[in-house]
């Protein structure tokens, strides 16, 4: 059926009306999509089965892809997770609010459409005034996995929200543009060592100067027939937009001169050419549809321009988007190049 999308506009102050009436909707079982610090994330009543289907039927998510659950405090997790071990109580007090969930043993008030049917639960504390403001208004963990209809890019805008979900939810709460732009890094704390199972802005070497060792438990290759991998986000598609998407990586001068022969062989074939480009690149490159990535020295900037980057290109008609890959590959670099190789259809070494 049908919804009729609310669009309520917030501002992140306490008592803030327009939220007041989200964590209504939320109470009561809707849906209800909102701005993280990451991306927008649609949300709802994480300990009511009825609210969570809601969400995998309006993002058409498969059911065994678990949500991250969000809370307003790290008291709330005492009352969804269990055996909470040291390590994560520490990770906690350094990192939350912020971009980091964390994986541990669920107690079994958390329902398993919220889990996909997992004995753990993923947790997180988010550093948004309205996200805040709205699960505490709530008075509910709310479960919220990004706001997108699954396999398209994550949504850092209410209108890039609005424009995959209009009509599915209840609701989105507009509050501008996120600050980050991708998906918190996500760590799995129920083994010995703890393991990253998503690269996001919280860096390997970051966890490790709070807790000592960590494993990486990622790779940046989807495994659609795997069965066994750790996390199940791992094996779909993701973060795609229809266009065929071609990643080009290495330094710049050779980026260049590759996009190049690539620009010129599919205008020959009268194909439309999307570019997603660095600064440095554009200044060398002048194609009609680019969106830039930011400065090449500067990946925070290309994690915040990349989905917003896919979408516009998408949106107007890009057969093919090639996605310029010269930008610096470390700190949120690395979760930068963990989605554009998952989005790409063709990634080229030179
Ligand atoms: P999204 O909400 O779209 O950012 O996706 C959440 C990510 O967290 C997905 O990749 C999930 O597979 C992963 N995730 C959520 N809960 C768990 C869990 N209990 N164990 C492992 N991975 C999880
Ligand atoms: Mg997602």
């Amino acid at each position: 059926m049908k919804k009729d999308t609310r669009i309520l506009r917030a501002g992140g102050k306490v008592g803030d009306e327009q939220i007041i009436e989200a964590a209504r909707i939320l109470r009561e079982g809707g849906t209800v999509a909102f701005p993280t610090e990451t991306v927008y994330g649609l949300g709802a009543d994480a300990l009511n089965e009825k609210a969570v289907s809601r969400i995998f039927k309006a993002k058409g998510r498969p059911a065994d892809n678990p949500l991250i659950v969000h809370v307003g405090s790290k008291e709330r997790c005492m009352e969804l997770a269990r055996n909470i071990p040291e390590k994560a109580l520490l990770l906690m007090d350094e990192f939350w609010p912020g971009p980091l969930t964390l994986i541990m043993e669920r107690k079994s008030i958390v329902p398993d459409v919220t889990t996909g049917g997992l004995d753990t639960v993923a947790l997180r504390m988010p550093e948004n005034e309205i996200a805040l403001e709205l699960i505490r208004q709530s008075g509910k963990p709310i479960a919220a996995p990004s706001a997108n209809l699954s396999g398209r890019p994550s949504p850092t805008t209410a209108e890039h929200v609005l424009s995959d979900l209009c009509g599915r939810i209840d609701a989105v709460v507009d509050g501008g543009e996120v600050s980050i732009g991708l998906e918190s890094t996500v760590v799995d704390m129920t083994g010995d060592t703890p393991c990253i199972l998503r690269p996001g802005k919280i860096t390997k070497e970051e966890l490790e100067a709070c807790i000592g060792d960590v494993r990486i438990a990622y790779d940046d290759k989807v495994h659609p027939e795997s069965e066994i991998v750790r996390s199940p986000g791992m094996k779909y598609t993701h973060y795609s937009p229809d266009s065929i998407v071609i990643l080009v990586e290495g330094e710049n001068d050779a980026v260049i001169s590759r996009m190049k022969e690539l620009i010129s062989d599919f205008h020959s074939r009268g194909a439309n050419v999307g570019l997603l480009l660095t600064d440095e690149s554009k200044r060398i490159l002048p194609v009609e549809m680019t969106y830039s990535l930011g400065e090449k020295d500067r990946p925070e900037q290309a994690a915040k321009n990349l989905f917003s980057g896919l979408r516009y290109l998408d949106e107007r008609k890009a057969d093919i988007i090639i996605v310029d890959g010269s930008f610096y590959p470390d700190g949120i670099g690395k979760a930068v190049f963990n989605r554009v190789r998952k989005a790409a259809d063709m990634i080229i070494k030179v």
